[in-house]
């Protein structure tokens, strides 16, 4: 084998939508350094971003009822939604600037309006969304969302899932008309084939990242397994960032910085139904999220999608969550096995005594037939035909276990987490959902976090491409009218579409 050493200021492991961010972010930023990209396939967004591997959906807490709980005096906190939405906005803004600046092309090929609705049955779910309803509906990023208890209405809504329904049944549902379909895919594919072109950027895909140490100077030195030339390779660089997805953890394990011990990761598998008929297909526009089925983790809330992938219209529902040992669809079996170390494996051991409701919920959510999924698609659409649907799997999400004062020791967390290095030079995000709709404000963290001395300089330019930077829009409703108008009209959110 030969060898092959170079120096760089920044790598990125991961040629997925978050280091795609966050290299765009610090080539505008910063375009004299020089950033080499490390990724394993032979393409970019292969994995969690790929469209087929997650549900696109642009999270912006306007119809997932995870992000607005009920709290123990009967209220309904929606904090949380807040931020995801003011997340959610911020990435607007910087995909609007990039189409602006041409960085990004045909942005109808990576995001579409697609109304986002709440669907719950039961008098007690219904009496829920009504709450939400009404604690969100004037608030100003949720302003203009709708609630029906009326089946007429709701059959106009989403007349694919009222047709079969027993008019006694309590039904309600809520309706965002500001919501989006996000093909994360493509919208990686085309940040990294920009990227790609500027000065001082290298891509090498069929490239592993095997190894990372930090040498004496505090440089880090990654060892890189090349496919297409059949070598080994020590590239060196000032800061590394890794956005393996669920190669993220292994990988910050090898660094051995005292930030990556004592945590873990549980990989979950997701699987939809998808259906391709047209005649069903049209008789749905929106993506209607449902509440959790019981045991289940609040992230896998059923849900009902349109989607529009390389110019065809499918349905997609689900998640149904499975097992496999493997952190990315790509993996190998033996990675939550070699995930274990003397350092974590007390927090592992607890994370798998607490969490034996999840366990079950997984076993049985793997021994289901397709027959039985069925059965659960048709809370949603009652007359579904098994002729219609099939079986998707979709990508490997691995949530982080670790030890926190309020979850004890092995906490599982479903989140994104962002670790960096004590002296700012690596960094590394773990965890799943809402990461790719909320990627771009993830970023903008890394900055402020890793290049605190750069960040004064590097100010005006961020507020360039993300007006709101620094500013609360929760507050500041004019300039949230302002930037969702002006996104809207860049990103072609305005016009709709089927
Ligand atoms: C079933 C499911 C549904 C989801 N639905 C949504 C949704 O509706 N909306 C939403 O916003 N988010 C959703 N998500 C989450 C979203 O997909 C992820 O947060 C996002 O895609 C993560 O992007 P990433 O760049 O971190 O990871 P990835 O896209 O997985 O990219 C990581 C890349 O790193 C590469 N890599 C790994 N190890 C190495 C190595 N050692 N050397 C070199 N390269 C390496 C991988 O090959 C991969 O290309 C969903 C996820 C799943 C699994």
């Amino acid at each position: 084998m030969d060898y092959k050493q170079t120096t760089t200021e920044v790598i990125l492991i991961g040629a997925g939508v978050v280091s795609a961010t966050l290299g765009t972010l610090l080539n505008k930023l910063q375009p004299d350094w020089h950033i080499t990209v490390f990724e394993k396939l032979d393409t970019a967004g292969k994995e969690s971003s790929n469209e087929w591997n997650n549900a696109g959906t642009g999270h912006a807490a306007l119809c997932e009822l995870n992000y607005t709980a009920e709290k123990q005096d009967g209220s309904i906190d929606i904090s949380k939604a807040v931020k995801i939405n003011e997340q959610f906005q911020v990435s607007r803004q910087f995909w609007s600037y990039l189409v602006n600046t041409n960085d990004l092309t045909s942005p109808r090929e990576f995001i579409r309006p697609l109304p986002h609705m709440s669907f719950v049955y039961g008098e007690k779910n219904v009496a829920f969304l009504k709450k939400r309803f009404e604690a969100l509906s004037n608030h100003p990023h949720f302003q203009g969302m709708e609630f029906s208890d009326d089946p007429e209405r709701l059959a106009e809504w989403m007349p694919l899932m009222m047709q079969g329904r027993s008019s006694e049944e309590t039904v309600a549902a809520t309706k965002a008309e500001q919501g989006t379909d996000v093909n994360f895919g493509e919208l990686t594919r085309q940040l990294l084939d920009s990227l790609g072109q500027q000065n001082n950027v290298d891509i090498h895909y069929n490239h592993t990242v095997d190894d990372i140490n930090q040498l004496e100077n505090g440089d880090w030195e990654v060892k890189v397994q090349n496919a297409e030339e059949h070598r080994l390779e020590e590239h060196t660089a000032d800061f590394v960032f890794i956005g393996a997805g669920g190669g993220a953890l292994p990988l910050l394990q090898k660094t051995g910085i005292p930030e990556s011990r004592h945590i873990g990761g549980f990989p979950i598998s997701g699987e939809f139904l998808v259906c391709r008929n047209p005649e069903v297909v049209e008789q749905h526009h929106a993506k209607v999220y449902g509440k959790e089925r019981e045991g289940a983790p609040s992230k896998s809330i059923p849900h009902l999608d349109r989607r529009h992938i390389k110019g065809e219209n499918t349905l997609l529902y689900g998640p149904f969550a499975g097992f496999t040992p493997k952190f990315l669809k790509t993996g190998s079996h033996m990675d939550l096995l070699n995930s274990v170390k003397p350092n974590n494996a007390f927090t592992m051991l607890a994370a798998g005594v607490k969490n034996t409701t999840l366990i079950k919920y997984l076993a049985k959510q793997l021994r289901m037939s397709k027959e039985q999924r069925m059965e659960e698609l048709r809370h949603f659409v009652p007359n579904a035909k098994s002729e219609d649907w099939d079986m998707l799997v979709a990508g490997q999400r691995v949530q982080l276990i670790e030890d926190t004062e309020a979850g004890g020791r092995g906490a599982l967390q479903f989140g994104t987490k962002l670790i960096h290095a004590d002296d700012q030079s690596l960094a590394a995000l773990l965890g799943e959902s809402p990461g790719a709709s909320v990627s771009a404000s993830i970023m903008l963290e890394v900055l402020e976090r890793c290049f605190p001395d750069h960040l004064e300089a590097w100010k005006p330019k961020i507020k360039e491409m993300i007006p709101s930077y620094g500013e609360s829009l929760e507050n500041n409703p004019k300039l949230l009218d302002n930037i969702h108008a002006s996104s809207a009209n860049a990103l072609g959110l305005a016009v709709s579409t089927t």
